[in-house]
């Protein structure tokens, strides 16, 4: 298997909540070195066999304004992004930002391949898996079910709001359900077509749910008497 991991200082494509895992003690370590690369030297530490490449590259978003100055720039990112795409079986969209993940979404539908999806709130977390075109039935996406269209997120936001850092328990959960459904989906006859939960019959490994969300209750502990 191969792995392209992209991240730009501020959004990350293909890795934040995993890649923050496997790259935090190396990161310190070697003092600021980019994620991307980080991850990808962290990768080829615990399985050698593994193909990295590490990219940096700014995910163009809506809501974020660009300067004229900065649209070349931008144009090159997209087309960056749309060749990873096209050369990988898989996208996990595991952005800082709901926004950062909205065009690897438009272009992972295009190109018919799989995007992932793992999104943190404060205690709950959803995994979802991509629908694409011309599969009946057509399974929704990350932004399916939105009542306003992406913009910025981050204005305005205390940092608990816009970093997944602050929640890194709940990251390493959300990226171990994203792995092994995108195993499950892999592996299925239908590939990135496979039916949601219920009507996936036939796969090696169990169900291919579309989405998973959990929700953590917490409960207080006893200690009377
Ligand atoms: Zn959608």
């Amino acid at each position: 298997m191969c792995f392209t991991i992209s991240t730009t200082t501020t959004h990350t494509y293909t890795h934040h909540h995993t890649t923050h895992h496997i790259t935090h003690h190396t990161h310190q370590k070697q003092g600021g070195r980019p994620k991307a690369a980080a991850a990808a030297a962290a990768i080829q530490a615990i399985f050698p066999a593994a193909s990295t490449t590490a990219v940096d590259l700014t995910i163009p978003m809506p809501g974020h304004a660009l300067t004229t100055d900065e649209e070349p720039t931008a144009l090159t990112a997209a087309a960056d992004l749309e060749a990873l795409i096209v050369d990988h079986d898989a996208v996990f969209l595991l952005t800082d930002t709901r926004e950062a993940r909205w065009l690897p979404t438009m272009l992972a539908a295009k190109h018919n391949t799989l995007a992932i999806t793992a999104g943190l709130a404060f205690d709950t977390f959803v995994v979802v898996r991509h629908g694409v075109p011309n599969t009946t039935p057509r399974l929704g996406c990350y932004f399916c079910n939105d009542v306003v269209a992406p913009q910025d997120s981050t204005r305005d936001r205390s940092l608990d709001q816009q970093c997944t850092v602050t929640r890194p328990g709940l990251a390493f959960a959300a990226a171990a359900v994203a792995g092994e459904l995108c195993v499950n989906v892999v592996q299925h006859p239908m590939g990135v077509r496979a039916p949601h939960v219920g009507d996936s019959g036939g796969d090696a490994l169990g169900a291919v749910p579309h989405m998973v969300r959990y929700v953590f209750v917490w409960r207080g502990g006893g200690g009377e008497g």
